[in-house]
């Protein structure tokens, strides 16, 4: 698959690069990096995001052409990096197929092989760690530019090298941009020791709401408009919550509750361990990992959490 990616690069010059909304370290790392090394191989590319880059990523090296407006051109070739469902590029997704060949490139074991060519490793412990490997098939040069991007996508997606995800291949990887003259701790005090103060009382709030279910082994807590309202904060600085709450000692499964509207939710899922939450965001419609993963769900807070704890309690028989 790699060498066919590379022939579709050779020929081509004019490309378009993209991943999710709701764009997280690995994400952005991944597009960002991609670009680089686009530049660096001479070739011509464009980013698209949907959304805005959330405020503890505005430190990466981001490119020069970035919109977030869909385009409407045409690409030799569309990246779509990170992505588990075409659809969650945003709006607008269903017209990408006719803008170019859509390359995926992809760790997440729910992924829809919605590519021409579908590059998935779901064993990756990130898209970065697989973008560094293609960088090499490509004798792309990893600059300081491209080695930020791949040590912060393999750094949040392995939370820091300590979820299950995280093998020797990430750290040996990470060490590589390291002497090409990364900083862990600068890296890690952009993410996460750089959050304004407004983090802080929003957190104050939302672990206010939090509920255990199943013997003390799943934790729910919710994030609402209001309380975004009553802190000035918004979504960005609900980023990483999730990870607090599975931070709790027995607690197996881990959820935030995100209001987008009175009667729709955005579902954040962790587990440790055993359980496999992707498969509960599958129901859902939704993906990702088996111990991180999210989904959409309709209905009151109330029916929401009430169709949640059907669910665990399966799980904790
Ligand atoms: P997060 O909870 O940080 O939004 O997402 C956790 C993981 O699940 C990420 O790998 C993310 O890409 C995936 N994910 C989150 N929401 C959805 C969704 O609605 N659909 C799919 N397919 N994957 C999702
Ligand atoms: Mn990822």
């Amino acid at each position: 698959m790699i060498e066919k990616i590379k022939q579709l690069i050779d020929k081509g010059n004019k490309f378009l690069i993209t991943t999710h909304i709701d764009p997280d370290g690995d994400a952005l790392g991944s597009v960002f990096s991609m670009y680089w090394a686009m530049e660096a191989l001479g070739k011509t590319a464009t980013v698209y995001l949907k959304d805005t880059i959330p405020y503890m990523y505005e430190f990466l090296p981001g490119p020069k052409q970035l919109t977030h407006i869909f385009p409407v051109d045409q690409y030799d070739a569309i990246f779509i990096l990170d992505c588990g469902d075409l659809y969650r590029v945003g709006d607008g997704f269903e017209r990408l197929k006719d803008m170019g060949i859509l390359i995926n490139i992809d760790h997440h074991n729910t992924n829809e092989a919605f590519g021409v060519l579908n590059l998935i490793d779901e064993h990756a412990s990130s898209t970065g760690e697989m973008l560094y490997e293609l960088f090499h098939a490509l004798k792309a040069p990893i600059a300081f530019n491209i080695a930020i991007n791949i040590y912060t996508a393999i750094v949040t997606d392995t939370g820091s090298f300590r979820y299950e995800n995280t093998g020797s291949k990430a750290f040996l990887i990470c060490e590589e941009m390291i002497r090409l003259g990364v900083k862990p701790s600068y890296v890690s005090q952009k993410i996460y020791e750089n959050h304004p103060k407004e983090r802080f009382w929003l957190i104050g709030l939302v672990f206010s709401t939090m509920e255990t279910y199943c013997q003390d082994r799943v934790a729910i807590a919710c994030v609402t408009e209001e309380m975004f309202k009553k802190t000035n904060t918004d979504k960005d600085y609900a980023d990483g919550l999730v990870e607090l709450i599975r931070g709790i000692k027995g607690v197996e499964v881990a959820i935030l509750v995100r209001e987008i509207n009175k009667q729709k939710y955005k579902l954040s899922m962790r587990s440790k361990g055993l359980v496999d939450v992707a498969a509960i965001c599958r129901l859902f419609g939704g993906g990702g990992h088996k111990n991180a993963a999210g989904c959409t769900m309709d209905g009151t807070l109330e029916a929401v959490k009430e169709e949640l704890k059907k669910c665990l309690d399966k799980e904790f028989i």
